[in-house]
């Protein structure tokens, strides 16, 4: 393995990409300007110094945890011990029924022997163009994982669920969040240390196959919290 040779599977914001969710603004980096302080040194301030508004589960790349949906507030950095996994990559076509993609437990089987014994598991849905980097997906109905599929997916053990889609479950669903739910059992199981990672890019030169993951989180506390998943071919 080449650790020289990293690739990130993260969307970058407030820059040249800006994939975007659930009616939520662009990223916004402004400079601090007050009557004591300007921020700009383009505009005559001593440095920059800017603030940055965004969300995180609807701006870029983000990992988030089962205080996405739990009543008490979780972090999702008290899920991790250590930030390196093992990972299998695979691309999936979901399956088009009534107007909707789905990723079904049938999309799935087939790499089920691959996936099994690995701890994080990437998906990258096909097809795969460089929109995936400049997209509102609000009110687009996007790609979204059925519940057998998802039952699959926690069969296999799974740590860490790492998507390019906004969402493991449909757009509108009710408030259901039923493949969230599933993932992490819930309200079964109150805190569950496992993950869930959404719109990421696997750029298409990075072939299918088994990775090291290095999930890199921002440290907020918070039930989700910008990250970049960084992944090495073994
Ligand atoms: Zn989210």
């Amino acid at each position: 393995m080449n650790l020289k040779n990293p690739i990130s599977l993260a969307i970058t914001m407030g820059g040249a990409h800006n994939s975007k969710a659930w009616y939520i603004p662009d990223v916004r980096i402004e400079p601090v300007m007050n009557e004591r302080f300007m921020g700009s040194v383009e505009k005559g301030g001593f440095v920059n110094f800017r603030n940055i508004t965004f969300n995180p589960h609807g701006n870029g790349t983000h990992t988030e945890c089962v205080g996405h949906v739990a009543k008490q507030v979780y972090s999702v950095l008290d899920c991790f011990e250590n930030y390196f996994f093992s990972a299998q990559l695979i691309s999936v076509t979901p399956e088009k029924t009534n107007g909707d993609n789905i990723i079904t437990k049938a999309c799935l089987l087939p790499f089920a022997e691959k996936i099994k014994g690995k701890e994080a598991l990437i998906i990258r849905t096909l097809p795969n163009t460089e929109q995936k980097l400049n997209i509102d997906y609000s009110n687009t109905n996007p790609t979204y994982f059925s519940l057998d599929a998802m039952q699959l997916i926690v069969d296999l053990n799974i740590t860490h669920l790492l998507v390019d889609v906004p969402s493991v479950d449909r757009e509108e669903d009710g408030g259901a969040l039923a493949a969230h739910k599933l993932f992490w059992d819930y309200p079964n199981i109150p805190f569950s240390k496992k993950t869930i990672t959404e719109l990421i890019f696997v750029p298409n030169q990075v072939v299918d196959g088994e990775y090291l993951l290095n999930l890199q989180l921002a440290p907020f506390v918070n039930d989700a919290t910008p990250s970049n998943p960084v992944i090495y071919k073994i």
